[in-house]
């Protein structure tokens, strides 16, 4: 289980889903996602909210996402267009009870990828693993790289030239990031998308902080 799903969530609330998206940019091969998504968003389902949750998720997917869902494939690229149907179906069918769901499915995501936590801050490991995100950022996404700027506060995350996106990723990526966070014994953990690609910035930033 994630620790932002141990503490209930973000302190500051869900992230916002405000904005317009782009399922599909004007070179579709480019926009996808590889297939480890998938598998970490099936795993938080069973495992976490249970099968009776995973599988009332998938039974409103359309036929091709829902079989790569039930068998995602790690290795394997999907579109984008797909995780964000699935995350929107899970939104919908869980929004109620965890009103930061999305930000759920991004903790799970960094939970799998993170193995050990550590009980008090480690701020070298911490810049050591975002510095990591961004050099193997083109392993996860076929598309946009990913620049870590280090802040007083904690970091800055800048995703650039994003062909494809939509507020439910950006949701699922602050709590990828918050989990990250958590895992490497920050506290106060705060992430805040302060630009967005979908609301026509050109760029998606996110503001790290922790002490
Ligand atoms: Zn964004």
């Amino acid at each position: 289980m994630s620790l932002l799903l141990q503490q209930g969530g973000p302190r500051r609330g869900p992230a916002s889903l405000s904005g317009r998206e782009v399922l599909v940019g004007p070179d579709p091969e480019v926009c996808k996602v590889k297939g480890v998504m998938f598998a970490a968003r099936r795993e938080f389902l069973t495992h976490d909210l249970g099968e009776r949750t995973f599988y009332s998720v998938v039974s409103k997917l359309s036929p091709d996402t829902m079989r790569l869902a039930m068998h995602p494939v790690a290795t394997a690229w999907y579109d984008f267009a797909q995780v964000v149907e699935y995350d929107r179906a899970i939104w919908e069918a869980c929004h109620k009870r965890y009103p930061y769901i999305l930000d759920l499915v991004g903790a799970a995501s960094a939970e799998l990828g993170i193995t050990r936590v550590f009980q008090s801050l480690d701020d070298a490991e911490l810049y050591a693993f975002l510095e990591r995100l961004a050099r193997f950022h083109e392993q996860y996404q076929r598309y946009g790289h990913l620049d870590v700027e280090r802040t007083d506060a904690g970091a800055r995350m800048h995703y650039r030239d994003y062909p494809c996106y939509s507020p439910i990723f950006c949701a699922s990526s602050d709590g990828f990031l918050l989990e990250a966070i958590l895992r490497h014994g920050g506290k106060d953990a705060d992430v805040v998308e302060t630009k967005c690609h979908c609301r026509g910035d050109g760029v998606c930033t996110f503001e790290l902080t922790w002490r």
